[in-house]
């Protein structure tokens, strides 16, 4: 049975004041049992420990250490207190040109330190529009998630590109479609692929969690905008519940 995820991903938002939205999160996720963790930015990570609360990162380096300015590594994540890194992010991947094999090689740092990798995938509208959005998945999947990849050490997340911070929220059958697949991949390569946790992300809101979550393949949810604040994230840790 793959194990439920509510993550926030705050991206490039967050000073130490919002950490007062934490400890309600972190009571919500306790009273409902349903494992919440926040990717604060890197800044924010070791000040954001909070009991009853997962805290990771957005992206690492794939070494441990070295003259890389600017870039944070695995190893420094899970020594500030991190548990889970997010990898290949699709705004990593058109920021920063991340390929899926630099994402794959991310992974396996993510796993040599020690935390969970998030792997991130999702088809663009154009992509989608031209009717190949399954066949850019499989790739993805296949190219991002390392072949020693395990339900313990990985989660898979959905994020269709278009429907990241637009308001836009797939149509319930496109999640299912695409859940399913990757649940079939999953389990076609892997030998536990059937307890691989599996998370959509995109404009995932109170309003829309609960339909979203009654997917068979949808495990819990990658929230963005949505995660910031307490009063917005609580209700899609309780739809998942
Ligand atoms: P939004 O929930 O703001 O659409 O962002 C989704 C996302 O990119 C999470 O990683």
């Amino acid at each position: 049975m793959p194990s439920k995820l509510a993550a926030g991903n705050w991206k490039m938002h967050g000073l130490k004041s919002d950490l007062s939205e934490l400890p309600a999160i972190a009571d919500t996720a306790t009273a409902t049992s349903i494992p919440a963790l926040i990717c604060p930015p890197a800044t924010l990570i070791a000040a954001a420990a909070t009991p009853g609360l997962h805290i990771g990162g957005q992206n690492c380096h794939i070494a441990n250490q070295g003259a890389h300015t600017g870039d944070v590594s695995a190893q420094m994540l899970c020594d500030a207190g991190a548990s889970h890194v997010i990898v290949g992010h699709s705004e990593r991947r058109s920021d920063h040109n991340e390929t899926d094999k630099d994402i794959e090689a991310q992974a396996k740092a993510a796993w040599s330190a020690g935390l969970i990798a998030i792997v991130c995938i999702g088809e663009t509208l154009a992509q989608r529009e031209a009717g190949n959005c399954l066949d850019v998945l499989a790739k993805q999947l296949r190219n991002s998630v390392p072949d020693d990849a395990t339900a313990a050490n990985t989660v898979v997340a959905y994020e269709p590109v278009w429907a990241i911070g637009t308001g836009r929220v797939a149509e319930i059958e496109q999640i299912t479609e695409v859940h399913d697949a990757l649940r079939v991949d999953l389990c076609v390569r892997f030998n536990d692929g059937k307890d691989f946790t599996l998370l959509y992300g995109g404009s995932v809101k109170a309003a829309n969690a609960s339909e979203i979550f009654s997917c068979a393949n949808v495990n819990g949810a990658l929230v963005g905008g949505a995660s910031l604040k307490a009063a917005d994230f609580c209700p899609i840790i309780e739809a998942l519940a």
